[in-house]
This record gives C-alpha cells, sequence and structure tokens, in this order.
C-alpha cells in the first residue's frame, strides 16, 4: 500500500463537475490500496479575481491583508471537494495551511516553510479519512495568514509530500506532463516522460510554470519523486527524479520563456571596486530576485548595469536601485517592460559544444537580436524583445528538433 499526495491546480477543480470528477478520481486511488493526501488550489481563476478586486477597492494592499484575502480561495475549493467527497462515502475532512500545521516565516505574499506540524494529516490518515489540505498557504512565526507566493500549491503539496515520506507527489494539472515547450505556444511540443531535477529546476526557473520553482527545489532537496499529470486524460505523465533514472540525456531537453520580467538599467556608473556590490546590496535587502546582469566595458571610467527582475518586483527594484545609483554618482535609471526571455535546457549541454552558436545562429536568421545573455551548465538564456519572444521559442524548437 503506497501513500500518495495528489495536488489539484486550478483548471482541474475550476467547477462542480470537475470537482466530482476529481472526487472520484480520489475514491479510485483508494479503491486501489491507497492511501490519499489532497492539496488544492483555488477554483479556476479565482486567485486573479480576488486580485483584481483588491485593485478595485483600493491601493493600500498590505501583504497581511493580501494573504488573508488570497487564502480565501482555497478555502472553498477544499471544502467543496470534502462534500463531494462525503457524497460518494470517501471520508474526508478540510484543513486550512494553519490547520495542517504549515509553519512559515513572516514574509507575507512569498513566505518560506520552516516547519510541518503533520500530526493532524497522520492522524486523518491513520482513521482512513483523506485529509484536504489549501494550498498556497500557512501560518506564520507571528501567528498570521500567509501565502507561498503565486502557485505555491505545488509547493505545499511537495513539502507535504517530503514530510508524510509520501511515495509519490502526483500533481494534477491542464496538460498532460511536461512538455518540449509550453504546449500553448508551441502546438508540436512533446510530453517529456521523465527528466531530472536539475533540468526540472531550470526550466521552471526559466518560465515553464507547470510546476512552481520553490517545489522542484523541495523535491530535489528531499528527494520527493514527481508524477505531473492531467487530470483531464488520466494517462501517465511526466516522472521528476533524480538524474540517471531511466532518463537519456538529451542534448537539449525543452525550450521555455518568460514574458513577466522588467529590464533596469543604470547608466554611466563610475567604475571603481565596491560599486556593483552597493547596488545588489540594496537590491537583495529589498528582497528583490535578480535573474541576469550584465555591465559594459567601461569608457573613460564609466560603465552602464543593466539587470533582470520579475516585473512584479519592478516598483520595489526601481525604487531601491535609483536611491543606490544616487548613492555611487551614476547618472540615470530606467526600466524597460517590453522584454523577454527565451531558454534552453538540457542536461547534455554541457559535453556538446556548439549549442549556443546554434543558438544565435537560429535568432539572427529571425533578425532577432539578442540583448543579454545568461548561462549555466544545463541552460542558455537569452532577453529579445517581447514581439519577438514566441517566434523565438517556435524557431528554437524547430531548430533543435524538439
Ligand atoms: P495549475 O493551475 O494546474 O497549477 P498552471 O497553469 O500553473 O496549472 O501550469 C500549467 C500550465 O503550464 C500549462 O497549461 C502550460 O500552458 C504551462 N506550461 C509552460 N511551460 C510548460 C511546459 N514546458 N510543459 C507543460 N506545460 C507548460
Ligand atoms: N491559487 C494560487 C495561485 O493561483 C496558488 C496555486 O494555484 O498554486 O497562484
Ligand atoms: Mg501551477
Amino acid at each position: 500500500m503506497a501513500l500518495i499526495v495528489q495536488k489539484y491546480g486550478g483548471t482541474s477543480v475550476a467547477d462542480a463537475d470537475r470537482i466530482r470528477v476529481v472526487a472520484d478520481h480520489i475514491a479510485r486511488t483508494r479503491r486501489s490500496g491507497n492511501d490519499v493526501v489532497v492539496v488544492v488550489s483555488a477554483m479556476g481563476k479565482t486567485t486573479d479575481d480576488l486580485v483584481r478586486l483588491a485593485d478595485l477597492v483600493s491601493s493600500t494592499q498590505t501583504p497581511r491583508e493580501m494573504d488573508m484575502l488570497l487564502t480565501a480561495g482555497e478555502r472553498i475549493s477544499m471544502a467543496l471537494l470534502c462534500m463531494a467527497l462525503a457524497d460518494i462515502g470517501v471520508p474526508a475532512l478540510s484543513f486550512t495551511g494553519s490547520q495542517a500545521g504549515i509553519i512559515t516565516d513572516t514574509d507575507h505574499q512569498r513566505a518560506k516553510i520552516v516547519e510541518i506540524k503533520a500530526d493532524r494529516l497522520t492522524e486523518a490518515v491513520r482513521s482512513k479519512t483523506v485529509p484536504v489540505v489549501a494550498g498556497f498557504q500557512g501560518v506564520s512565526t507571528a501567528k498570521n495568514v500567509t501565502t507561498l507566493g503565486r502557485g505555491g500549491s505545488d509547493t505545499t503539496a511537495v513539502a507535504l509530500a517530503s514530510v508524510l515520506q509520501a511515495d509519490v507527489c502526483e500533481i494534477y494539472t491542464d496538460v498532460s506532463g511536461v512538455f518540449t515547450a509550453d504546449p500553448r505556444v508551441v502546438p508540436s511540443a512533446k510530453k517529456i516522460p521523465a527528466i531530472s531535477f536539475e533540468e526540472m529546476l531550470e526550466l521552471a526557473s526559466s518560465g515553464g510554470r507547470v510546476l512552481a520553482l520553490r517545489s522542484v527545489e523541495f523535491a530535489r532537496n528531499f528527494n520527493v519523486p514527481l508524477h505531473v499529470r492531467s487530470s483531464f486524460t488520466w494517462e501517465p505523465g511526466t516522472w521528476v527524479g533524480e538524474e540517471g533514472v531511466a532518463m537519456e540525456q538529451a542534448v537539449v531537453s525543452a525550450v521555455s520563456h518568460e514574458s513577466h520580467e522588467v529590464k533596469i538599467t543604470i547608466t554611466k556608473v563610475p567604475d571603481h571596486p565596491g560599486v556593483a556590490a552597493a547596488i545588489f546590496r540594496a537590491v537583495a535587502d529589498q528582497g528583490v530576485n535578480i535573474d541576469m546582469i550584465v555591465q559594459n566595458t567601461s569608457v573613460q571610467g564609466y560603465t552602464d548595469i543593466s539587470f533582470t527582475a520579475p516585473r512584479s518586483e519592478m516598483e520595489a527594484a526601481l525604487s531601491v536601485t535609483s536611491k543606490a545609483a544616487i548613492g555611487i554618482g551614476a547618472e540615470s535609471v530606467s526600466a524597460d517592460q517590453d522584454i523577454g526571455r527565451v531558454s534552453l535546457v538540457g542536461a547534455g549541454m554541457k559535453t556538446h559544444p556548439g549549442v549556443t552558436a546554434k543558438v544565435f545562429e537560429t535568432l539572427a536568421k529571425l533578425d532577432i537580436n539578442i540583448e543579454m545573455i545568461s548561462t549555466s551548465a544545463i541552460r542558455i538564456s537569452c532577453v529579445v524583445r517581447e514581439k519577438d519572444l514566441e517566434r523565438a521559442v517556435v524557431a528554437l524548437h524547430e531548430a533543435f528538433e524538439l
């Protein structure tokens, strides 16, 4: 008998029919002799709707109240799913993040899990009741309700699978697995049967939102096997696990893209030791996540520095960078939102020279200008104009025969 954590995303529980279908699948999993712990997201676009509602009501959105608001979405779906389960004779109990013992730090809207006191869940499983846990939320060490950042229900599921020592964490979504590119942009993208944690980390951090980045970090750190699959077809999906577990090392596995970033540029920065440290210490202290950094060669003792950050953090990044710029005597700070990032990920890249050149040639053929470049051992990313992004994704997918 196995213990399975099943996470259902927003589309999977979008309406009453979907909730009943999910309840049936949970019942079926139990009939096959497994114990199940369920994590749910808010129904459909509920979280987006709540964000819009907040915008209509006020421009003073303290992170604490935003968290209180957004956690309501998952409360609705967990209670409804428990009722649907009761209807078909499956005993189930809903738990908010707090009731499930998910303790986080106090960083509202992007809280990190610091501890899970899972005794109520363990007790439910022991008494053959299905715990249905609200995803994406916890309670802080200061006893406030927190959220784990958008897409955070994946993280809840993987964290629970880890502490409960589940045999597998199944992530049910609206696609049948992890594809060689976002199927919405590249309809010919193919499902990848198995992928390593390392590649999935790079994919998740470069825009492949099928799994939240934090959830993959958790899965890798605690070696939780993930199975990403569809709640519409229920067919076998993509296994995410340690490298070498029945995995071929493709040179390039997937193309990903990210269109929610901003490029901040600081001009005429005096070029001497300590300047970059001053800027990026200030940015880091604001909690802004930086992806790429480019610094030009200096001309007459001055240089330009650009970096990219999530668009949602633009205001914070701009204000802190502007202050730092004054402190170091730089000329100006500007933000460019019309950018997109395309990335190629593949574990085999490190042993195959020529991938980078081929990326540049492919983009050059389309007359797409590359504005920034960054690489890791198994990823290459280019910043391009946002209007060119989808063309770049499609062309690279084709060029590397994915
Ligand atoms: P959920 O609400 O179930 O968490 P998400 O919308 O967060 O679902 O994630 C699923 C979506 O991720 C898919 O609909 C797809 O458009 C997108 N996606 C982006 N890149 C990929 C990829 N490489 N493989 C599969 N899906 C991807
Ligand atoms: N409902 C939250 C969101 O839309 C969390 C999640 O779905 O994972 O971001
Ligand atoms: Mg998601």
